[in-house]
């Protein structure tokens, strides 16, 4: 595991000039930045530098071992591609023609249930990936035809459901929403960081705890995939993490899934 760390400074900052001593280019323009993992052995200089010239640091993602992803018990799926936006996107209008009435907050999303199926302008022309999330439901994921058809009745407690194209309201033949029934609660350390939302009180963790190390794991372990019923997100959207089983990780890199990695959740 190697946690990596994005770092930036301004090129005329006396920060360049340490990064400068410890063998970096530095290139012509007004900020000058880095992919640096913890691993590294000049991280221990770096990150003590970091505080003394007050450099950006921004810890964006970690990156695992293939031992590590193969040996997990359950692992996360992260996406690799956004596409397009829920319709009708104007004044986030999805949320009232997509999801349960009365239901859920309007306002930071946590606790929407889903009773329509998405509507969207136009199908993606999948090249070589074949899921993918749309911008704002960073909870859900969708496939193309040929990967639903590959799982259709494969996976215990996953079923797909037909996206629309917007503004007619008929089904798109090539992609389709693969929807998680069961949610499992997570092993949340007692210090993860998380909001409070002033309307409705509901509690959503700061997605960068996911950046950082192992995925939390599912406290319960009966399942093929499940949804977290914790929420995570910033602002008007909140999403629940979608775990996967080994087997099912397994399954999904049989059949040829593109487009997203597994991270491993907590031994
Ligand atoms: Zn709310």
């Amino acid at each position: 595991m190697n946690i990596i760390h994005r770092i930036s400074f301004r090129t005329d900052s006396p920060a360049a000039k340490f990064f400068e001593a410890e063998g970096f280019k530095i290139k012509p323009g007004i900020i000058n930045g880095y992919d640096i993992g913890e691993n590294d052995p000049k991280w221990p200089r770096i990150q003590e530098a970091v505080t003394r010239y007050e450099i950006m640091d921004f810890q964006y993602k970690t990156d695992f071992t293939k031992k590590e992803i193969d040996g997990a018990e359950f692992l996360v799926l992260s996406p690799k591609t956004l596409f397009e936006y829920p319709q009708p996107s104007d004044d986030f209008g999805y949320k009232e023609t997509t999801y349960k009435p009365g239901v859920g907050c309007r306002k930071c999303s946590v606790g929407l249930e889903q009773q329509k199926p998405f509507s969207i302008k136009k199908a993606p022309k999948w090249g070589k990936r074949n899921i993918l999330q749309l911008n704002w439901v960073f909870g859900e994921y969708f496939v193309s035809k040929e990967l639903k058809e590959k799982l259709e009745g494969k996976i215990p407690g996953v079923h797909f459901l037909e996206v629309l194209k917007y503004p007619k309201g008929m089904p798109l033949d090539d992609i389709f929403q693969m929807v998680v029934e069961k949610r499992v609660a997570l092993a949340l350390p007692e210090n993860a960081a998380f909001q409070i939302c002033d309307v409705c009180k509901g509690k959503k963790y700061v997605p960068g705890i996911l950046a950082r190390g192992f995925q939390p794991a599912p406290v319960e372990k009966d399942f093929a995939i499940a949804q977290s019923q914790e929420f995570f997100g910033d602002g008007g959207t909140a999403f629940r993490i979608t775990i996967v089983s080994k087997a099912v990780y397994q399954l999904l890199l049989e059949v040829g899934i593109k487009g997203v990695d597994f991270i491993p959740c907590s031994p």
